[in-house]
């Protein structure tokens, strides 16, 4: 017998057992496995950690032939080829990484029938020689993993995947089933039709992540927040803590092991070996602390991690979603916990401003990073925002940290015109500065360069000494957050009016605020942000 028969034809379920030792297939994944293997085509949307890859693997071993999975992750290749076969199942990849001796190699075992599943990278399947190569074999279905990456409305979108269309023209009988954990209706609704999948199972599980608490603190003196987060909640365990350079993460976690908390750093700038050696390290030992890009995660499966920290704001909900997801995979409960303050809405803005691509790239990024804005500033429940997001309507869920503690709000139309009536007055000067400098002169305070510049003389001098630094700031994040008030990318940071301020310095616009928490004096300045 064909080894690649081994499991022909048989019921999904003892495949499930034998091969993987597992009960029973979780939520739907028995109505998509069984699905795929009588031969339809499905579009899979699942969180991640909820079993997608089960959807794919067992209908390639129940179905005759290869499962070709064509996956954009070249790097988890390995690891996942390695894992299947520690399983027994017969798995090879095909990519860039690889010499021309394993290249063969995998290929003759594909045309002989001897691979149950078969990763390729999008641009390799493409290519014409591959083409040809399945054509010469048994292809039990393809499998399309990370399928959003098809859409170019999505925060990740990859060229090579559009030419995925071919696959329905080509090979007409072989079933196709997607899968992503990103399930905006948008990006659903551009998957089904760039692949063709308008007719297929359509599966969205949900996406509430129950024992995750969500919360979102204003940035003071992130490490310090850090810290107490650490000691006073999550002493011993292990968690990720996600920044966005690597300076700040090798910064961070020195800081941390300096703290007597076990941390190692993760980036693309750090050796292959060393990232390696750290990623085995957290999956091995207990309680690490895990300080990283988003470099760090991708295929990541460890059960208990109980908490994700972010130090710099993500540039997307998806993002967001994906990393804080990481938490809490074994159900139990578990901390998603994000710092964000000013200087972070300032940067984000920088960067999307300097980055490459059209003016339409640009608006998608400025659309995203708006979206995670709001998430940030909202006064409702957190999770009901998220899975709204994700198009799947809730009631509020009483642990996310607007459940618990619901913040105050105030009426902060007057403030936001004040504030912008200064940029205003200012601009009318010619002169345009930074977050700091225009709440010294709201606030009345006599600094030298407030003297020095005469702006003591501002009417706005002094007319907002009612209110706290801290507030202030909270305004202007808030007003930023919502485009009522921008900051030029000129590596200043200075202040100036959008289109939205026309309607609030009217007064038609009107500017409800949460209201800062009371802050301790903060030690270090944080001028502009
Ligand atoms: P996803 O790709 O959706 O992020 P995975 O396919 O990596 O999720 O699965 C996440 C984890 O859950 C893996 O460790 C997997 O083995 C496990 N798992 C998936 N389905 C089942 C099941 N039916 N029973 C037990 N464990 C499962
Ligand atoms: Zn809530």
């Amino acid at each position: 017998v064909r080894a690649a028969a081994r499991f022909a034809g048989r019921d999904p379920v003892e495949v499930l057992r034998e091969v993987w030792g597992y009960e029973g297939f979780r939520g739907d994944q028995a109505a998509v496995v069984q699905h795929v293997v009588d031969g339809g085509d499905a579009l899979v949307l699942m969180p991640t950690g909820a079993g997608k890859s089960l959807c794919y693997q067992v209908p390639a071993l129940v179905r005759p032939g290869t499962g070709v999975v064509v996956s954009p992750l070249i790097a988890l290749m390995q690891d996942q080829v390695d894992a299947l076969s520690a399983l027994g199942v017969r798995a090879g990849f095909l990519n860039s990484s690889q010499d021309a001796g394993a290249r063969r190699a995998t290929e003759e075992a594909f045309l002989a029938g001897e691979l149950d599943l078969l990763y390729l990278a999008p641009e390799r399947l493409v290519v014409r020689e591959t083409v040809a190569l399945l054509d010469r074999g048994t292809v039990a279905l393809f499998a399309i993993d990370e399928a959003h990456c098809v859409s170019q409305w999505g925060h990740d979108f990859r060229p090579e995947y559009l030419q995925l269309a071919l696959l329905e023209e080509r090979w007409p009988d072989v079933p196709r089933i997607a899968l992503t954990a990103t399930a905006t209706e948008h990006t659903r609704a551009e998957i089904a039709t760039r692949l063709q999948l308008e007719d297929a199972l359509q599966v969205v599980a949900s996406f509430d992540r129950p024992n995750i608490r969500y919360r979102i603190e204003p940035k003071d003196n992130p490490r310090a927040q850090l810290l107490r987060l650490i000691r006073t909640e999550h002493d011993g365990d292990c968690g990720i803590v996600y920044c966005l350079s690597r300076n700040s993460v090798e910064q961070t976690a020195a800081f941390l092991v300096g703290e007597d908390i076990p941390a190692l750093p993760y980036h693309a700038g750090l050796d292959r070996r060393v990232r390696q050696e750290n990623q085995a390290r957290f999956l091995r030992e207990d309680g690490l602390v895990m300080v990283a890009t988003i470099a760090f995660g991708m295929g990541i499966d460890k059960p208990d991690v109980r908490f994700v920290a972010h130090l710099d704001l993500p540039k997307s909900v998806e993002g967001y979603y994906q990393e804080t997801g990481r938490a809490g995979r074994d159900g139990l409960p578990s901390t998603a916990w994000l710092a964000y303050g000013l200087a972070d809405v300032v940067q984000q803005r920088r960067l999307i401003d300097t980055s490459d691509g059209d003016a339409a790239h640009r608006r998608r990024l400025t659309a995203h990073l708006d979206a995670m804005l709001a998430l940030c500033e909202t006064v409702t429940c957190r999770r009901q925002g998220l899975l709204a997001y994700f198009g799947q309507p809730s009631e509020p869920c009483g642990n996310c940290d607007t459940c618990l503690t619901p913040p105050q709000t105030w009426d902060g139309t007057v403030a936001a015109q004040k504030l912008l009536f200064t940029v205003v007055r200012l601009d009318q000067r010619g002169q345009r500065y930074g977050v700091g400098h225009v709440v010294d002169v709201l606030r009345g305070k006599t600094t030298p360069r407030v003297t020095q510049l005469g702006h003591t003389a501002l009417s706005t001098f002094g007319i907002g000494a009612d209110t706290s630094e801290a507030e202030w700031r909270g305004v202007v994040r808030q007003l930023l957050a919502r485009e009522l008030l921008a900051v030029d990318t000129d590596g200043y940071g200075t202040l100036r009016l959008t289109e939205g301020s026309a309607g609030v310095l009217r007064g038609a616009t009107p500017v409800p605020l949460r209201r800062e928490e009371p802050r301790r004096p903060s030690s270090r300045g944080d001028r502009r942000g």
